[in-house]
């Protein structure tokens, strides 16, 4: 199945213009008439396999408009498939992050399942292209497609956001998976160079991080009693109460009504004078919320910690995340009372987007400390969201993060993710003064405006359609 994904347009050219100034802006428009011209007349369209949630949604919502403000054609299509095709295809996703998962087969039986499920997309999508347009494939989900399209359109890429740095037996077997689908990609786009298979690095690759929106709910500055409002919600404001009825929150972005309450386990809520510790997620093992509620409750003598994620609830596409919140909740509550009344477990409505980006804002943006423990990254928009608000982050250093994050310059890298005693190390010591927050929240900030903005995509995308490169 396939679905065009209207995208609400949405102005943000004339204000990325003022925050990257002159220059930038320039190259940006440079970049988007080089774009038009290598289409002639075609459209740019981007594929994946969710209208909402996750990085790659994040991006196209916020990338299409501004397309459409420069003048690009560009069109974002949606693949969808039965139950069978999205477990095959998360358990590919676990595999291409080195893990076994599930443990079950990815096998010929698989493999066709897959190109089954993908065919009358593909079938449906030869409808809307032509020959001057140029296609960019997103994961694995859509990886299938490639195949079936590369005679139908200019060019099709193919962009991984998805990695390991060090291959495992598990990563090798998603990579046969894909491997001669992708025979078929014009070029291949991964966010980091080290989670390039060796199998693929004859292949032409181009090395290009996502970005984040800084005019997005998620993003967008909040005054104050905004951020307030929000963290009463979540029971994270030590002098303020859950409103009872629907709350309306202004923004930089406009007016947004909460409407749904977020689900708060605490023992009483974050105490006045607390600094706040967060880790925003989804509950997935390669995210080891545990791993951070061990790591502050063993190790940081101070602090509140927040876990905050989506409503496992609400997730009808992954069902791993009810089992990953059940094991933080279980931990928590085996905790000793002392420590258990540090820790709030916050499950976020995802009813509306909108809701849920600004919950996420406000908390970031009220952290002392933002920790992103993952065990395998491919480029932590979380970790961009927190820099981009000034925080300091720790993260591990897998993957983008690396990338991310100049140790001890624009936040902290953590050496083992496994290390819970160093990750408490890092975050007291950031808690205690010893660490200039404003300075190192600073840097941080300016690292997201040169390198993880939109406006890089534009140009890195000129740079891939550019002649010398088809
Ligand atoms: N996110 C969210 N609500 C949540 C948890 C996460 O909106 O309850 C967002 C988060 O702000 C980020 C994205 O989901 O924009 C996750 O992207 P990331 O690259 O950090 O990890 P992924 O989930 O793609 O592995």
């Amino acid at each position: 199945m396939l679905t065009i994904n209207p995208v609400r347009s949405r102005p943000v050219l004339t204000s990325l213009e003022r925050l990257i100034g002159p220059q930038r802006s320039d190259r940006l428009r440079k970049a988007a008439a080089e774009i038009q011209d290598q289409l002639r007349g075609g459209t740019l369209w981007h594929v994946n396999s969710t209208p909402t949630g996750g990085g790659v949604a994040e991006m196209l919502r916020t990338l299409l408009p501004l397309y459409d403000e420069l003048g690009v054609r560009s069109r974002w299509a949606v693949v969808s498939g039965d139950d069978a095709f999205f477990r095959i295809t998360k358990r590919l996703g676990v595999a291409l992050y080195g893990s076994d998962g599930d443990g079950g087969p990815l096998g010929p039986a698989e493999r066709d399942a897959y190109l089954s499920a993908l065919a009358p997309a593909a079938d449906q999508f030869v409808d809307h292209v032509d020959r001057r347009d140029v296609v960019i494939l997103h994961d694995h989900q859509t990886a299938g497609m490639a195949p079936l399209l590369a005679d139908r359109v200019a060019s099709v890429h193919w962009r991984c956001h998805v990695g390991v740095d060090e291959p495992t037996d598990a990563s090798e077997r998603g990579w046969e998976f894909l491997a001669d689908l992708l025979d078929a990609a014009d070029s291949l786009i991964f966010s980091v160079a080290d989670h390039v298979p060796a199998r693929l690095r004859h292949r032409p690759v181009r090395i290009q991080p996502p970005f984040i929106s800084p005019f997005d709910a998620k993003n967008v500055d909040l005054p104050a009693d905004a951020v307030r409002a929000c963290l009463a919600q979540c029971g994270l404001d030590p002098n303020g109460e859950p409103a009872r009825s629907p709350l309306s929150v202004e923004t930089a972005a406009g007016g947004v009504r909460l409407l749904s309450t977020p689900t708060v386990i605490s023992d009483g809520g974050r105490q006045l004078g607390e600094p706040l510790i967060t880790q925003v997620s989804r509950w997935d093992r390669l995210k080891d919320m545990a791993g951070v509620l061990t790591a502050v409750t063993d190790h940081v003598p101070v602090g509140h910690l927040a876990l905050v994620g989506p409503d496992p609830d609400a997730i009808a596409d992954d069902v791993e995340q009810g089992f990953w919140y059940a094991d933080c909740l279980d931990r928590w509550r085996k905790l000793p009372p002392a420590q258990r009344r540090r820790v709030s477990l916050v499950s976020l409505p995802m009813a509306d987007q909108t809701e849920n980006a600004l919950l996420v804002n406000a908390i970031q943006r009220a952290s002392d400390v933002v920790v992103q423990k993952s065990l395998a990254e491919g480029f932590g928009l979380t970790v961009a969201e927190a820099m981009w608000k000034s925080r300091v982050v720790v993260g591990s250093a897998v993957g983008g993060i690396r990338a991310q994050i100049t140790d001890g310059v624009d936040g902290y890298l953590l050496t083992d993710p496994a290390d819970l005693r160093g990750l408490g190390r890092i975050i007291t010591n950031t808690l205690s003064g010893a660490v200039d927050r404003q300075e190192i929240g600073a840097r941080a900030h300016q690292r997201v405006r040169d390198d993880f903005l939109p406006d890089r995509e534009v140009t890195t995308t000129a740079s891939m359609l550019a002649p010398e490169r088809m």
